[in-house]
């Protein structure tokens, strides 16, 4: 347990920002949260920001209130029915980690989902997804700390209201809840996804004719590496923004001027790739202060060498200025500015 004043939290946010938050308050087990929040009850200026690995926050400025910052540990087969093994990783767990662990411990789903940042507490919150697969199609349940009523309460799947990159957590439950579980409910088949054609490529390449989800483990951190910005070298909070949704209308208009537009379809509607209108737009590369948009992935915004949260905020401002002249698509951030 750690609890700090003035703490900077520059190492705690993937963007390396410097910002200061009045308290600092980290735990390792889930009684140490209880006890802490306990002595907050008769706190009326008590506030709180529940901070993972800060792999999707952008700081633009100190924080003035606590943030409680999960340090808990641990992973473990819950139990297995036919080709189902239910598994359960606590909330501070690496999400990486985790990943790594299941596919070891041969309880297979998230392979896809290899190398993305942060914790298995925020991946719940956020839905995270990547390569064809999304959290939410593998989370059975979340155990969470319902600070109204002090409680600890069970989500299950489908009361989370999971949508891209959104969950109850981010509405309903902002603010209220402190998750302190998930349960992945994961298959003990390999279900071999290898829909994206960089997957597929990295198949051919490496003569992999009949992959392991090992291999898909492999293939998803080579990619990444090959086209993400590495945390440890370059600051940013991956894609700074959504892919936008829009309808069959708005999409016909763009794709009759806009040909070559990218695109996915989205049940009845179509998910524009957010990285294409960037880059049509002439901005891989440029820079705004100490923040630039990612040289090889439109999409993410980076911390060029000493930015400022408001240098990164000024920057993503500029790019949905452009976006919306071109196409007139209002870009939404996908990370969390505070
Ligand atoms: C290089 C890079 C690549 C990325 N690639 C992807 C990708 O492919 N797909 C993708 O989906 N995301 C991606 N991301 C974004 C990020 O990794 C995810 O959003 C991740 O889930 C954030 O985890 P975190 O622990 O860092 O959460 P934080 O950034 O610390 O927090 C995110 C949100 O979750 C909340 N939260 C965190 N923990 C808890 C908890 N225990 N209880 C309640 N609320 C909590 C926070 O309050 C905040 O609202 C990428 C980021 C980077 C830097």
């Amino acid at each position: 347990m750690r609890l700090e004043c003035d703490y900077n939290l520059r190492d705690n946010n993937t963007f390396g920002i410097l910002a200061k938050c009045k308290t600092f308050f980290e735990y390792d087990t889930d009684n140490e949260l209880f006890d802490f929040v306990r002595l907050q009850k008769d706190n009326k200026d008590f506030k709180f920001f529940v901070l993972g690995g800060g792999s999707n926050v952008l700081f633009t400025k100190d924080f003035d209130a606590t943030i409680i910052h999960p340090a808990t540990k641990g992973k473990t087969i819950v139990y297995e029915n036919g080709d189902n093994i239910f598994v359960e990783a606590q909330a501070g767990e690496i999400w990486d980690d985790f990943v790594e662990w299941c596919i070891e411990n041969k309880a297979y789903g998230l392979e896809n989902l290899s190398y993305i940042p942060g914790t298995v507490g925020a991946s719940a919150v956020q839905n995270i997804g990547a390569y064809g697969a999304e959290a939410s199609q593998f989370i059975h349940r979340v155990k969470f700390l319902h600070l109204d009523s002090g409680d600890i309460q069970y989500m299950i799947n489908e009361a989370c209201c999971f949508g891209y990159r959104e969950s109850i957590f981010k509405h309903l439950l902002k603010g209220k809840a402190i998750i302190l579980s998930a349960v992945y409910k994961l298959s003990k088949r390999p279900n071999i996804n290898r829909s994206y054609a960089d997957v597929e490529k990295y198949l051919t390449d490496n003569k992999i004719s009949d992959p392991t989800p090992a291999d898909i483990r492999n293939a998803i951190i080579d990619i990444r590496r090959k086209k993400l910005p590495e945390v440890s070298e370059t600051g940013s909070a991956g894609s700074f923004f959504k892919n936008p949704v829009v309808n069959a209308e708005t999409f016909n208009a763009l794709k009759t001027k806009f040909p070559e537009i990218k695109y996915f379809t989205a049940g009845a509607d179509y998910k524009l790739a957010a990285g294409w209108l960037i880059d049509q737009c002439g901005l891989k590369g440029f820079q705004h202060k100490g923040a630039a948009v990612h040289k090889k992935q439109a999409l993410i915004l980076i911390n060029a060498g000493n930015a400022t949260g408001n240098d990164v905020l000024e920057l993503s401002e500029n790019v949905r200025e452009k976006v919306f002249d071109k196409f007139g698509i209002k870009l939404e951030p996908e990370a969390i500015i505070i």
